[in-house]
């Protein structure tokens, strides 16, 4: 695990604890100011301070910090959810004709807002052929506002090349945002590899517990948004809806996530409940052992299915054979992601038959709980595509997606054990027929 140890304990500053927050003494929508004089220095952005829920709650004003410092930012913005996060985060750099240069394998949420949402306001996303540096660099023109890809894909499981895409991203004076969700900033911190802006859905590993939804953005403060004045005059010239302000002069470093907050979180308000910030920050207390026991099960798991007969393919990135292994190396210190999909033998009935013969392991389409987690695809979540289309987004009739969770790991691959079991047992039958 990489400097887990010295985010969690040296990190924090005394008053980003959750004790400050544990019992709410009272819940309010709206905070009193001192005098007119406070007031108008609250809305002026001069003084620090709360002044309506919709724009700063002390309780998520807690979460954010923590989250900015386990990423290493200067600031971060807590939205209701992922899609939240990675809606704002998008239209904060793009208006109306331009352009997200998008990695082909994400999140189908998040295909879907870039590919059918955003473009109906005027934002495009284009997909590259692969996730590769050059099928990038071949998409970015005058237009484009960012480059975005997943540091770990979901579900594809690949890992990008952070440092070989900020790199390209920043030769065209763009930005890299990159949505952190599956690596958490356990196992990668995107920042020391030259991304901009990191988008994360806390309803996974972060929050753990899969009880609670919740999103953030985290400003790195390194794009010099001012030496790119004419790609982005929203942070360069006068914001007539905020009295003239002027962000990348006002706020400097912080400009990105002071914007996204006071133009986006302002008049759009996907607020995250203060409640569920207070939840969701009881998860990242023990998000740094959970990684370490999801990645260690989820190894042994791979393993134990790799060697099994029964199983067809099993598609895990920290295989010395998987072309993704170098990546694993080099930005997740080999530690491969919980995440990955496999296949039985025997197709889609198969696939079906196993996934019905789960005992421990939850069927729902979620990731990164504390239990372990099982989606069949083709029945599920791809199920209105054709075999073709199921094909192309990497979904086989037998695909089964593993979230492997933290229990003991005997455990979970006895459950894996039995159905695999059940399922041959299924086809020897139908085959007998
Ligand atoms: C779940 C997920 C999202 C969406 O997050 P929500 O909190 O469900 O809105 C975005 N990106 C990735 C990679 C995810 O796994």
């Amino acid at each position: 695990m990489r400097n887990e140890t010295i985010a969690i304990h040296a990190g924090y500053e005394p008053e980003a604890t959750t004790h400050a927050v544990a019992v709410p003494i009272y819940q309010t929508a709206a905070y009193a100011f001192d005098s007119a004089d406070h007031g108008a220095a609250l809305f002026n952005l001069e003084a620090e301070g709360f002044r309506y829920s919709r724009i700063a709650n002390p309780t998520s004003a807690v979460l954010e910090k923590r989250i900015a410092q386990l990423e290493g930012g200067v600031g971060a913005l807590a939205v209701a959810t992922g899609q939240a996060a990675l809606h704002f985060a998008f239209v904060n750099v793009a208006d109306h004709g331009g352009n997200i240069v998008s990695m082909p394998q994400l999140y189908g949420t998040t295909h879907t807002l870039l590919s059918h949402i955003l473009p109906r306001q005027g934002i495009t996303g284009r997909f590259a052929e692969s996730d590769k540096p050059e099928a990038v660099e071949k998409l970015i023109d005058e237009n484009t506002r960012a480059v975005f890809a997943e540091t770990i894909g979901n579900p594809a499981g690949n890992v990008c090349d952070i440092e070989a895409l900020a790199k390209v991203a920043h030769a065209h004076g763009v930005p890299l945002i990159v949505d952190n969700t599956v690596a958490t900033p356990i196992l990668l911190k995107p920042f020391d590899y030259g991304a901009d802006i990191a988008v994360h859905s806390l309803t996974k590993f972060l929050g753990g517990h899969g009880t609670t939804l919740g999103g953030a953005i985290v400003d790195s403060g390194n794009f010099p948004w001012a030496k790119h004045a004419d790609r982005f005059p929203a942070y360069n010239k006068p914001d007539a809806s905020y009295h003239g302000l002027v962000y990348a002069e006002r706020f400097g470093r912080t400009a990105y996530i002071e914007r996204a907050r006071s133009v986006y979180q302002r008049t759009m308000g996907s607020v995250l409940s203060p409640f569920n910030a207070f939840l969701l920050l009881q998860g990242i207390e023990t998000v740094a052992l959970r990684m370490e026991r999801h990645v260690e099960n989820a190894r042994k798991v791979a393993e134990f299915l790799r060697k099994d007969p029964r199983v067809a393919w099993v598609n895990y990135t920290g295989f010395p054979d998987s072309p993704y292994y170098p990546l694993v190396q080099k930005y997740l210190d080999g530690n491969a992601s919980s995440l990955f999909t496999f296949g039985i033998k025997g197709g889609m009935e198969a696939g079906k038959s196993f996934y019905d013969a789960l005992k421990l392991i939850t069927r729902l389409v979620n990731i990164g709980d504390a239990k372990s987690l099982a989606c069949h695809p083709a029945s599920t979540t791809h199920r209105q595509m054709s075999a073709e289309q199921q094909r192309v987004a990497g979904v086989l009739p037998e695909t089964i997606r593993l979230s492997i969770g933290i229990e003991h790991v005997s455990d979970i691959i006895e459950d894996i054990d039995q159905a695999l079991d059940k399922a041959c047992r299924a086809a020897r039958l139908e085959a007998a027929e």
